[in-house]
């Protein structure tokens, strides 16, 4: 196990190394108790080529949270069958079905909060309760939370964090893609250039930061995977972040 010392001072090295050096590292040290969560989105697609070219069978995590885009989940079924990728759909616990179903549609406008929380917060700290490393693709160029992130994180669980990209910018992924010759989201030429679930995102112009699609609008950038909200495990300690009374299902969802 490394202290938070070393894991420091690891994070601060990993400045200068490429993301391959990183994940690299990453698989040989937590090898097999780590995973990679992806969107399967265009800018993930840098990320997925890497790591499922260093290690074939990486465990690769998709939050479906049943309000994708029909072109999203036709892209994550292509990129999965041609590359021959290990993914594990998430779906969220059974114990929302009852409340979700009440609020399908208007959810995701009335309380996005709540809404990330089930079906994108809570299943991904399920699945990491056996891990000991997450990688996740997030950059410093996408927001203000992200700027301030570290390439490793060590969570109050113990779990670690590995953003391999943090350094990267956009034009970065656009030369890896062309370099590597990767295909992109079918929607990316409609304008969406970031794709998240399909009621939280618009297409947007050329000049727009590539984030500006997301929960447009509605004062929120982060779903909460990326901030203080993923060391919160039990619903009462996130509660007062929601709109809607959740007192129903309060620790059901653990
Ligand atoms: S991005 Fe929107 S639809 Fe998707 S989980 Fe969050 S609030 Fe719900």
């Amino acid at each position: 196990m490394l202290t938070p010392l070393e894991i420091e001072r690891l994070s601060e090295e990993f400045e200068t190394k490429t993301p391959q050096e990183i994940i690299t590292w990453a698989v040989d040290t937590f090898w097999p108790q780590i995973a990679l969560s992806s969107s399967f989105q265009t800018q993930s697609m840098p990320l997925l080529y890497m790591a499922s070219r260093i290690r074939r069978d990486i465990l690769i995590l998709f939050l479906d949270t049943g309000y994708h885009f029909w072109e999203t989940l036709i892209f994550r079924e292509q990129i999965a069958s041609e590359w021959q990728l290990n993914v594990l759909d998430l779906y969220r616990d059974s114990r929302w079905d009852s409340f979700a179903r009440r609020q399908t549609r208007a959810l995701p406008f009335e309380d996005p909060n709540l809404c990330c929380f089930m079906h994108k917060v809570q299943p991904m700290q399920k699945a990491m309760k056996d891990m000991l490393a997450w990688i996740s693709g997030i950059r410093r160029d996408q927001t203000s939370v992200r700027a301030q992130a570290k390439i490793l994180e060590l969570q109050e669980d113990g779990l670690i964090k590995i953003n391999p990209l943090l350094n990267w910018t956009k034009d970065d992924v656009k030369r890896y893609m062309e370099e590597h010759h990767l295909p992109s989201h079918p929607l990316l030429e409609k304008g969406y250039r970031s794709i998240g679930c399909s009621p939280c995102t618009i297409a947007i112009g050329v000049n727009d930061d590539e984030r500006a699609g997301r929960w447009s609008g509605r004062g929120k950038i982060e779903c909460g995977l990326h901030t203080e909200m993923f060391t919160h495990k039990d619903v009462s300690e996130v509660k007062n972040d929601f709109h809607l009374d959740v007192s129903s299902v309060e620790n059901n969802g653990k």
